[in-house]
């Protein structure tokens, strides 16, 4: 197979549309792409009557609209082609109107009180700045989702808002260095995937599995990652073959899938692409996720995109690479050969520690929910105190730009002469800290907070509109320099005084690191529930309202969904351990007491002393069944209770402070019952079973 003519297949991108579309369409579609002027109606006729065209000759019979609602993964409504014709034939059409715009009857996605039923109508419009695929037989067109009155319902509108934002601020900064030449900054980003397999006959065979997506019980197997022999390990035939597949399916969609390799835990691996624009980007992550579930069942797997799918392994997140380019192929974090010179980059850096010191709480709050709190703090992921490492090198210039003492005078001049001759850049792995949440590695920040199921537009919205923030702060100061060079060198000093708090090169994993961290008053929000009222402080609905990335109740609206969706989650969790727990494990160790007292009656009747293992055994059994009884019984009250709470933070703590602890102490006795259990008395599959078996 050709991989060439292979990728992009079902794509209408560039060539496509070169192909397809005449001159001036083209061109006016490019400059639509370009610089986001508005595309006329004739235009978007000739557009769409091409893309049917196309999508027809490539067996598509539907179009949708494919949108990104606040549930986080994509939705779609399909229609088809189809219009009635003279004397009952059909043909086929779609129009510049049906490619505009779609009017999903969207009621039941969450908006969070912004969609009141009277004006239940959400709508969807063409991003022409992402292309439209094929899937499934179906022309899919990228679209924003909004409300009648224009307020966001989505995750992609505020993202394409913080790109004009970033662009904006980021071309300020290049006139005032002299680079006129620049027409457009892009915001990129490159998303690493990691992702479970399970085999698919034993997921069907755990509910926690099917309605949580992770495993809220299950002792731990003898072996688990401690050898560290699954990483990077061979990988099996069956996993190959799959993979092979998903590359070949993201290919055929323009995805640049490049790298797959084995994680950490037993059954979980990595899908890395090669970055693109963050809208791009973004699109082709929520591909990802989908077509890696869909391929994974063909070869009889299950692909778990949970946060922590096992306790006691490692969990799953999402690599967030990120870096600003500009339309002339400047990478803007590019340190270059002389970094202590390269003002342009040490103002980027510097936007960057600034926004992210200034707005750490926002930072946080978008990678917040009920999946990533098991995760972020436990002792594989970063913690949720956010920080940023950026190597030694590139410290030891920022400490020598800051100590300078005579900074008034000092000049380009001073400052290339001032600073000890350091060596390039080291780019090659060896000091990287794979601990930080937020790294320098080499040219672009890698952000490892996001959780696997989590779409990467709510971080990249907060990463370009607090570096935007900077950078606006920056060239306000810088605009009316007398002279730039001292001038910038007096701002970069500055601003590595005020933010050098939120650097940390250590061990972020450590307990020494929080202590740390509180005095030098970083924040520390461990929970969502602690995490999402930033959403609504005013610091940050200031920043965000006065960009125009989220209005008012935009903001309050997420606010209430994510605290919900937190909410709810735990309720479905809580009821799914009842399930199981009742219906499942207490039946299945009573036929196992069953087993035991029959043993010991039969025993007894010849020798009393012969017992002692089985009534032992039956002992601490039944001591923990009667625990486990027990705490179903508390779980069941608290999940009652929590009904009552109308607040949703309060609600919120409720699950946090009380039910997370009750379903906690509830699972351990039933693991401890798994331990104690003869194995073929055990209702589902084990970790053993589940991690070990393909
Ligand atoms: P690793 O982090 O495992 O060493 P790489 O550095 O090669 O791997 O890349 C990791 C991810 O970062 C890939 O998805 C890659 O495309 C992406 N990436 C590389 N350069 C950039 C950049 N300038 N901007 C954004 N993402 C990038
Ligand atoms: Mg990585």
């Amino acid at each position: 197979m050709n991989i060439s003519e292979l990728f992009g297949e079902m794509v209408f991108n560039e060539t496509v549309m070169k192909e397809r579309l005449p001159q001036e369409t083209y061109n006016a579609l490019k400059d639509t792409i370009r610089m986001g002027s508005a595309l006329d109606e004739d235009v978007a006729g000739v557009v769409a009557s091409a893309m049917k065209d196309w999508a027809i000759e490539k067996g598509a019979t539907h179009f949708t609209h494919w949108f990104q609602p606040l549930t986080g993964i994509t939705a779609e409504k399909h229609d088809s082609f189809i219009s009635p014709h003279n004397n009952g034939s059909a043909i086929m059409e779609f129009s510049a109107k049906e490619l505009i715009k779609g009017e999903p009857d969207a009621s039941s996605f969450p908006s969070g009180g912004i969609r009141v039923t009277f004006e239940a109508r959400g709508y969807t419009a063409w991003d022409p700045t992402s292309y439209a695929f094929i899937k499934d037989e179906t022309l899919c067109i990228p679209t924003v989702f909004c409300s009648y009155s224009g307020e966001a319902l989505d995750k992609k509108t505020p993202l394409l808002r913080s790109m004009q934002l970033i662009n904006q601020q980021a071309l300020r900064m290049l006139k005032l260095f002299g680079h006129d030449d620049v027409k457009s900054v892009n915001a990129n980003a490159g998303a690493e995937q990691e992702y479970f397999l399970v085999e698919k006959e034993l997921f069907d065979q755990r509910k926690d599995l099917i309605f949580c997506s992770r495993s809220l019980f299950g002792a731990k197997p003898p072996k688990g990652q401690e050898l560290d022999d699954h990483y990077f390990g061979a990988i099996q035939p069956r996993v190959k073959l799959f993979m092979r597949d998903l590359d070949n399916e993201l290919w055929r969609l323009g995805v640049y899938a490049k790298t797959e390799h084995k994680e950490a835990a037993p059954g979980q691996y990595e899908l890395a692409p090669i970055y693109s624009g963050v809208n791009t980007a973004t699109d082709h992550n929520q591909l990802t996720m989908e077509i890696m579930k869909k391929v994974a069942l063909r070869h009889g797997f299950v692909c778990l995109l949970h946060e922590k799918p096992f306790a006691g392994l490692n969990g799953s997140g999402k690599h967030n690479n990120w870096s600003l380019s500009t339309d002339t192929g400047i990478n803007l974090l590019n340190p270059g050969s002389s970094p202590q010179s390269n003002m342009l980059f040490l103002i980027f850096l510097c936007a960057v520690i600034k926004g992210v010191d200034d707005y750490q709480d926002l930072l946080r709050a978008s990678v917040a929910s009920a999946g990533n709190d098991c995760r972020l703090g436990a002792q594989e992921a970063p913690p949720s105190i956010i920080s940023i490492f950026l190597g030694d090198d590139l410290e030891s210039i920022l400490s020598s730009i800051e100590a300078k003492e005579d900074y008034e005078a000092a000049s380009y001049r001073t400052l290339e002469s001032g600073v000890k001759v350091l060596p390039h850049l080291r780019l090659d792995n060896t000091d990287r800290n794979r601990t930080s949440p937020l790294a320098f590695t080499g040219n672009k920040f890698e952000f490892r907070m996001p959780g696997s199921s989590h779409s990467i537009a709510d971080a990249n919205t907060i990463i370009n509109t607090i570096v935007a923030e900077s950078l606006r702060l920056f060239a306000d100061e810088l605009e009316q320099a007398e002279d730039l060079k001292t001038a910038t060198f007096k701002l970069l000093r500055r601003t590595i005084r005020n933010h050098k708090r939120i650097l940390y090169s250590g061990n972020n994993y450590s307990k020494e690191w929080v202590d740390e961290a509180e005095s030098r008053g970083l924040t520390n929000h461990p929970t969502t529930v602690d995490a999402l009222p930033s959403l609504i402080s005013p610091k940050n609905v200031e920043l965000l309202t006065k960009h125009g990335i989220y209005t008012k109740r935009e903001l309050e609206s997420r606010y209430e969904i994510s605290l919900e969706s937190y909410s709810k989650l735990i309720r479905i969790e809580a009821n799914t351990m009842l399930e199981m727990a009742r219906k499942e494990i207490l039946p299945a160790v009573f036929e196992y007491e069953k087993l035991l007292s029959d043993t010991i009656n039969s025993k007894k009747a010849v020798s009393s002393v012969l017992t002692a293992p089985e009534e032992e055994l039956l002992r601490d059994i039944s001591d923990n069944a009667n625990k486990l009884y027990i705490a179903c019984g508390k779980l069941k009250s608290e999940i009652l209770n929590a009904s009552n709470i109308a607040d949703s933070l309060a609600l919120a703590e409720y699950c946090r402070d009380v039910t997370l602890p009750t379903m906690n102490e509830l699972r351990s006795y039933a693991d401890e019952l798994e331990v104690l259990t003869a194995k073929e008395f055990w209702p589902f599959p084990t970790y053993e079973d589940l991690l070990f078996n393909f």
